[in-house]
């Protein structure tokens, strides 16, 4: 993955939600912020700020994990990811179906689920 001299001005929305009114970068700060959402992401989340392969990555090939594993507030953008599962809408972990709470089984954010 490329990176730019300087993350984008908006480069803060990008941050992880880690508690409900906290949010921050990964445990390497600057990164995460360049990592993209996708409704048919390659990574996940594991101990609250670290951004881990769910699979195999395939080199070229854009690294991405999907906002609402993380995130409950009421962040909402729209989507273009273009998989065929799109949500349309990149929001919080409560507009998640349970099919697609199982299929991310074990890589949301605990933060949100130590409860559930
Ligand atoms: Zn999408």
């Amino acid at each position: 993955m490329l990176l730019p001299a300087e993350p984008p001005l908006r480069a803060g929305r990008y941050a992880i939600q880690f508690e409900r009114y906290r949010w921050r970068d990964g445990k390497i700060d600057g990164i995460v912020r360049y990592i993209d959402h996708s409704c048919e992401p390659n990574c996940g989340i594991k101990n609250l700020l670290c951004v881990v392969a769910m699979r195999d990555i395939e080199a070229g090939e854009e690294i991405t994990w999907d906002y609402a594993m993380t995130e409950d507030s009421d962040f909402r953008m729209e989507c273009k990811c273009g998989n065929s599962s799109c949500r349309g809408i990149v929001g919080a972990y409560s507009m998640l179906s349970q099919e697609v709470r199982k299929k991310y089984n074990g890589y949301i954010s605990e933060w949100l689920t130590r409860n559930a």
